[in-house]
């Protein structure tokens, strides 16, 4: 089905689209470092592209899980797939936070390498309304809407106490799974209510005896559609990296002090890219290794152009199109990727868990808090389910940090000392959620049946 519909699209040569790629993301670099302004005055190109690309995730989400149920028949063969896919971004989670506690507690990227003055100056950022103060500041540096600041676990803790319980993080995690307005969760990109409602929605068409076999068609063209528009926004995606990169390295440029503060903290900014590294190149390719016995590296390779959108785009919600896109060219079944690529851009995110849990202990460290065992489990903990929370946008993972830095009672204020930084961090992390992804529609493939003849579904019954 979705190979041959979509031949016949201008499709770009794969791999001189990634080096071209690559070449907008260097050039663009280059120039915001020679000539900022004029590389923050691209900004419009940027926004155009990643709008095109938001456009089409919640149509996209919505008709993929939908075909992806419709294509699996009958909704019970999507619980040995659906168990595979939520065991295995379960387990790379804890493996990731693991590793991010190792890495800093190993290295120590806090003890002794932050000027106190520095510290003081940041603790500064919310010291006197903590509330209010930090809120607007996580929504001017981050960008985010106040809606989303508080969207994962209500209002903001306060600077002194209210630390949530596992317990209320859990339950806020569950009410994510539902909306009571699919319309708003599809105008505010909640794309778990989105999903949880297809696979009702699917279940229900399976049981329809007439119908079902042209609502399949239909939904299965739409999603072909859907796709074939990701093949062509992909032409002009070096373009839009391009303008999206010179824009946001260009402000760094020429607001002046970036530089300055990454060296401040270059020791947190290094230990989590080598956590991250260490996650994605030796981790995940083993674990894809182990259960596909193929070269992870080529499937890394095939997985370029979406790992560099996602660390252009910040967002492994916008990127999602793009994974779909490049899975489907790896050659790994629309059965896995169409509900398991979806599901992971929702809530598979490990490079935030591992940065979650490593930027706790350096704030820890840099204040010259000791944490004990207990707490760093806690923080693993909570790092993992914060992380499980953090919608795939840009800097989520700063906000749904908070959760983290209250489990421990760490003052959640001196989130300032990490917050400079975060927009080029947020890059990395995003490409390693994304290759996450993108590694479980890979593994849990090895899971699904062998292909049936036809994707039509049958129409069965629930009872
Ligand atoms: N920006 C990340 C993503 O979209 C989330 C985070 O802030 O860590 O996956």
């Amino acid at each position: 089905m979705s190979n041959s519909s979509s031949s016949d699209v201008s499709k770009p040569h794969s791999s001189l689209l990634t080096y071209f790629i690559c070449a907008a993301i260097v050039g663009a670099i280059a120039l915001a470092l020679a000539a900022p302004h004029v590389a923050e005055s691209v900004e419009v190109g940027g926004e155009l592209f990643l709008r095109l690309l938001k456009m089409i995730v919640v149509p996209l989400v919505f008709t993929s899980v939908l075909s992806g149920i419709l294509g699996l028949g009958d909704v019970r063969k999507l619980g040995k797939p659906g168990a595979a896919a939520i065991g295995y971004y379960l387990c790379t989670t804890i493996l990731a936070v693991l590793i991010g506690l190792v890495v800093v507690n190993v290295i120590k990227p806090g003890v002794g390498t932050v000027d106190p003055s520095v510290l003081e100056q940041y603790s500064g950022i919310v010291v006197g309304a903590p509330k209010e103060r930090m809120t607007e500041s996580l929504m001017e540096l981050s960008g985010l809407t106040k809606d989303e600041v508080t969207s994962v676990f209500g209002d903001l803790p306060s600077g002194e106490s209210e630390t949530p319980s596992v317990g209320t993080i859990f339950k806020n995690l569950l009410l994510m799974l539902v909306t009571d307005n699919l319309f708003v969760a599809a105008a505010e990109t909640q794309l778990l209510p989105i999903i949880v409602f297809a696979i009702i929605f699917g279940a229900m068409l399976t049981t329809m005896h007439d119908e079902v076999s042209s609502i399949t068609q239909l939904i299965q063209q739409a999603n072909n559609a859907l796709m074939r528009f990701v093949m062509l926004l992909m032409n002009v995606a070096p373009l839009g990296i391009f303008c999206l990169v010179a824009a946001r390295f260009g402000k760094a440029q020429s607001e002046g002090k970036f530089l300055e503060e990454l060296s401040q903290i270059g020791w947190y900014f290094g230990t989590v890219v080598l956590g991250l590294g260490i996650h994605a190149l030796i981790v995940l390719p083993l674990i894809y290794w182990i259960v596909r016995r193929e070269n992870p590296y080529r499937y890394m390779m095939a997985m370029s152009q979406a790992l560099l959108t996602a660390f252009s785009t910040a967002s492994s919600s916008a990127t999602l199109p793009v994974t779909m896109e490049c899975t489907e060219q790896a050659g790994i079944s629309k059965r896995s990727s169409e509900f398991v690529i979806p599901l992971g851009a929702t809530i598979n995110m490990d490079g935030t868990a591992l940065y979650e849990a490593a930027a706790a202990i350096f704030i820890a460290q840099a204040i010259g808090i000791d944490l004990d065992f207990f707490q760093q489990v806690t923080i693993a903990v909570t790092a993992t389910l914060a992380a499980i929370g953090a919608a795939g946008i840009p800097e989520a993972g700063l906000v749904t940090m908070l959760i983290v830095l209250n489990a421990v009672g760490l003052p959640v204020e001196y989130v300032g000392l990490i917050l400079t930084v975060d927009w080029l961090l947020d890059r990395f992390r995003t490409a390693v959620n994304t290759f996450g992804d993108s590694v479980g529609a890979a593994v849990v493939e090895k899971t699904l049946p062998p292909d049936q003849p036809s994707l039509q579904a049958e129409p069965t019954s629930l009872a």
